[in-house]
């Protein structure tokens, strides 16, 4: 194991930022209502997007500035040409790499991942119902993604579930995707629904985190309360008993950007301090032009509001129709 440079990537309130989420593409094989927009989005053209070398290099950046994790998003990330390539560079960084993905074409990657100790795999899985799949994301790839996220899990693959949750769509199999968590030791994650350009985010299509800790209990009985690991997210919780767990990301009822650690880099090579930042600043840019992207960086982050790039106490329209759709930021 590489040792980690220290932290450098530090903001106005002491927050150590350790954690990149790298855009490998804008592009993707699901219409996700959520995430794309109904006419889909304007999609960056090809010099505009970052190569494998540029992410290589402005990653070996970020890792000297203290970055030691690094997750591969998107876009549907596993679908950029050579990712393999990309995907071996980075773990040669000495970084913990994680994977967030749409399980689709996840059984290409099984033995590379087995082979560079890429262990950590989040997959979106909305329903468990194939009907309702087709309706969520536009594409039928229901059975490939079950396959897959079967195999993941009797491969040893640390998975988890994410789920978005929408009022009258998903929210009634809340308790059969806790259930899944009884015999297998996976955890399934609950995101309360997050407004980007063009979603149509309406608070009252959201379900939240005190919403589904009711609808648990009334099945289950009482959770456990886990300890959280540190950033994390997710408040987590367990059934008593059950092997798997459960967790809530609540960044509309209760932000937790107090512990937030992460930086996003967009597949057109700018960096984002926050998910809801409307300023974007572009390292693509002065990295073609041969200059150093270090202090680019280190001042962007100094920019970095405390909360959900100051919408603390509530998401505005006006500033979130500002930002990009989540397929194009990288959630
Ligand atoms: N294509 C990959 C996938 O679906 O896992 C990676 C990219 S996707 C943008 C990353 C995560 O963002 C997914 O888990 C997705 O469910 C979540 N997401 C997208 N739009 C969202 C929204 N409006 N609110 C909350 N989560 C969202
Ligand atoms: Fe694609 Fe993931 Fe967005 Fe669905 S959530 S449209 S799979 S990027």
């Amino acid at each position: 194991m590489k040792t980690t440079p220290k932290p450098q990537i530090i903001d106005k309130f002491g927050r150590e930022h350790t954690y990149l989420r790298i855009s490998l593409t804008d592009r993707c094989n699901l219409r996700c209502f959520y995430c794309m927009p109904e006419d889909g989005i304007e999609l960056t053209d090809k010099s505009g997007i970052m190569t494998l070398e540029e992410i290589v290099s402005i990653a070996k950046t970020f890792r000297s500035l203290g970055v030691d994790t690094i997750r591969l998003t998107g876009g549907e990330p596993l679908i950029r040409k050579n990712a393999e390539w990309l995907i071996r560079e980075l773990a040669d960084l000495g970084v913990t790499l994680k994977l967030t993905t749409n399980g689709i074409i996840l059984d290409k990657y099984f033995d590379l991942f087995k082979e560079i100790g890429l262990k950590r795999i989040n997959i979106s899985l909305d329903t468990l119902e194939k009907s309702k799949s087709v309706f969520i994301t536009k594409r039928d790839y229901f059975d490939r993604i079950m396959k897959n996220i079967h195999t993941a899990i009797d491969q040893d693959f640390d998975i988890k579930l994410n789920i978005v949750l929408i009022k009258g769509v998903n929210d009634m199999e809340i308790n059969d995707f806790v259930d899944l968590t009884r015999n297998k030791n996976i955890g399934v994650k609950f995101i309360e629904f997050m407004p980007f350009k063009g979603n149509e985010w309406d608070w009252d299509k959201g379900v939240s985190k005190e919403e589904i800790l009711n609808i648990v209990r009334s099945k289950f009985g009482e959770y456990k309360k886990l300890k959280d690991p540190k950033h994390s997210t997710s408040t987590n919780f367990k059934v008593p008993d059950f092997e798997g767990s459960f967790g809530i990301v609540s960044t509309i009822t209760n932000p937790f950007c107090a512990g937030c650690n992460r930086i996003r880099l967009t597949a057109d090579g700018k960096m984002k301090n926050c998910l809801f930042a409307t300023a974007e600043t572009d390292l693509l840019t002065p990295y073609r032009n041969g200059e150093s992207i270090s202090d680019t960086i280190l001042n962007s982050i100094k920019e970095k509001k405390f909360s959900r790039d100051g919408m603390d106490v509530e998401m505005k329209k006006e500033h979130y129709e500002q930002n990009r759709s989540m397929t194009s930021i990288g959630g």
